[in-house]
C-alpha cells in the first residue's frame, strides 16, 4: 500500500493521501482517504479508484443519477493507473461495486409509505411520491461510502 501511494505521489505530486477509516475522495479538501484494514489487493484497487476521482476532479454531484457515471469514470481511470503500475483490477470487483451503488440508489428512490419508485425532485434535496405525496429527504453523500450500509435508509421529512 505504501509503495503504491509513493508511486502515485511521485507521478502526481498534487495528490494528498490521508490515512482514515475507509476509502473515499473528499472534493472539499482535495484529499484521498485510505484505510489499511481491507485485504491488500482490494485495498489497492480502492486506492486507485479514489485516485481516479481525484485526477478527474470529481466534485459534489447534484443528482443521484450522476453518481453512477462518475463512479464508472473513476473506475476507468483506475484501470489506466493500474496498467501503469503493472496491476490488474478485476472486472468482477468493479461490477460488484457498481451494483452496490445501483442498489443503494434504488433504495433511496422508493417511497417509504407506498413503495412506489420515484424520481428525485429538481432541487435534488428530496424525493416526492407522485402516488401518495410523501416527501423524503436524502442526504447528499460523499463518494464511495455505499458499502451495504443501512445508515442511508431514507427518512420521511415534513415539508
Ligand atoms: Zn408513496
Ligand atoms: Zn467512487
Amino acid at each position: 500500500m505504501q509503495d503504491a501511494i509513493n508511486a502515485l505521489s511521485v507521478k502526481h505530486p498534487s495528490l494528498k493521501f490521508v490515512q482514515g477509516k475507509s476509502f473515499y475522495w473528499s472534493p472539499e479538501t482535495s484529499e484521498i482517504f485510505y484505510s489499511t484494514q481491507k485485504n491488500q489487493r482490494e485495498a489497492l484497487w480502492s486506492l486507485l479508484h479514489e485516485t481516479g476521482h481525484a485526477l478527474l476532479n470529481h466534485t459534489i454531484y447534484k443528482a443521484d443519477f450522476e453518481l453512477l457515471s462518475l463512479e464508472l469514470a473513476a473506475w476507468e481511470k483506475a484501470k489506466e493507473l493500474a496498467t501503469d503500475m503493472n496491476l490488474q483490477i478485476s472486472q468482477d470487483h468493479i461490477e460488484d461495486c457498481l451494483d452496490t451503488y445501483r442498489d443503494w440508489l434504488h433504495k433511496r428512490s422508493i417511497c417509504p409509505t407506498c413503495n412506489t419508485k420515484c424520481l428525485q425532485q429538481d432541487n435534488h434535496k428530496f424525493y416526492s411520491c407522485f402516488n401518495c405525496h410523501t416527501k423524503w429527504g436524502v442526504s447528499t453523500s460523499r463518494f464511495c461510502r455505499a458499502y451495504r450500509s443501512t445508515k442511508n435508509i431514507p427518512q420521511k421529512i415534513v415539508v
